[in-house]
């Protein structure tokens, strides 16, 4: 049986936040459940892009400090870490302008660049896994309630996926380029990383063509927290509107044992009113292809639905490479603005979720959009 915990937090207000985190927590026996005096404590936050918190991209600091001083009150002590999607250049810029900064500089917590890393084999395939990862005693997932084009939903298992530093997430990609394949990469990561407790700040998440910055801020006005990654995302996407099942990172999980991922199996603590989030505007196509239908139907329709990356508004491109950076396939060359190698492209949309400017947007074909599927 799965236990989730949810709250309603409207505002990133500190009182409001730290109130609200306090609440959510005491029903799973609070933090001192998971914390204990003299651990080291791995705060993983959704750091995608160096991107400030109003663009509702990454883990609003708010939300990471309250969780950060929770755990020290706790006895603990603090690293915050995470690698976004592509190359940074400067780590610091990362943590300044998602406001990371601030929270070390408040807290006294410790951030962990993840450029080192260790190896681990799983299911006959390689992983670079963050040392920090490793080294810390309790691991807290602490991500950002979103939509993803190509996973549907992106949440406490997928946030995990930052535990793969910088551009050796392409090495992933590269090998695990449609949804199912990389959805068992997503669950090996799981299983490597195991962490103790999620949180999720759902207060002002995305909808639409997340999880970077081309996807619609969208108020939630929750948190939740589990001590079951897998039970916590399958609330909050079912939520969404997601159907049982659709989230194959989900579904994977699940079926191995790392987490309860039967809706009828999880019990939701707290007022439950608060995951009436009302219509969410979920990527339509990726709902489609999850549907069982006939094989001979599937690959055309894979074909028409395939994503492509395009450039929105070249004028407002910065030339900064972290698109090519982060792509898988070289499919991105990079002259000023980038120009993209559909030959090449195989659709992850990496490059677009690394984009300070949410300048890359996915699209498809003319077929897909006479189909409606856009
Ligand atoms: S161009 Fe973009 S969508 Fe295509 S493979 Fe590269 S990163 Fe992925
Ligand atoms: S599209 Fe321009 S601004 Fe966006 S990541 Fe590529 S080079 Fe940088």
């Amino acid at each position: 049986m799965g236990v989730v915990s949810v709250v309603a937090c409207k505002t990133y207000d500190p009182g409001a936040v730290r109130g609200a985190l306090e609440a959510v927590l005491a029903p799973i026996g609070g933090m001192g459940r998971f914390v204990q005096p003299g651990m080291r404590v791995l705060v993983k936050p959704n750091l995608l892009a160096p991107l400030p918190p109003e663009r509702a991209v990454t883990t609003h600091p708010t939300v990471v400090r309250a969780v950060a001083e929770m755990v020290q009150e706790a006895g603990g002590e603090v690293w915050i870490g995470d690698s976004p999607a592509g190359p940074v250049g400067n780590p610091e810029s990362l943590w300044r302008r998602t406001g990371m900064t601030e929270v070390a500089a408040a807290t006294g917590a410790r951030l962990v660049p993840f450029d080192g890393v260790e190896w681990r084999r799983l299911r006959g395939q390689d992983y670079f896994i963050a040392r920090p990862v490793f080294a810390a005693d309790l691991v807290i997932t602490l991500p950002k309630l979103k939509t993803h084009t190509l996973t549907l939903y992106t949440g406490a298992v997928k946030n995990l996926f930052g535990a793969i530093p910088g551009t050796r997430k392409r090495e992933v990609h590269y090998r695990a380029p449609a949804v199912p394949e990389f959805s068992q990469a997503l669950a090996d990561v799981l299983d490597l990383v195991r962490p103790g407790l999620a949180i999720m700040d759902g207060v002002i998440g995305q909808e639409g063509n997340g999880p970077g910055a081309g996807g619609t801020p969208r108020v939630y006005g929750c948190l939740a927290a589990s001590a079951d990654p897998v039970a916590l995302d399958t609330v909050l996407s079912r939520a969404m509107g997601c159907r049982p099942g659709e989230v194959l990172h989900l579904r994977e999980a699940a079926a191995r044992g790392l987490g309860v991922g039967d809706p009828e199996a999880i019990e939701v603590l707290g007022d439950q009113r608060v995951l009436n989030f009302g219509p969410v505007r979920l990527p339509v196509i990726q709902r489609l292809l999850r549907m069982p239908l006939p094989g001979w139907l599937t690959t055309p329709l894979r074909r028409v639905a395939r994503l492509r990356p395009r450039l929105t508004a070249p004028a407002d491109c910065v030339g900064c490479g972290h698109c090519a950076g982060a792509c898988p396939r070289g499919a991105v060359i990079l002259n000023r603005t980038p120009r993209f190698r559909l030959d090449r492209c195989v659709g992850c949309m990496c490059c677009a979720e690394v984009c300070p400017q949410g300048v890359i947007a996915p699209y498809r074909g003319r077929l897909a959009r006479l189909l409606g599927l856009e």
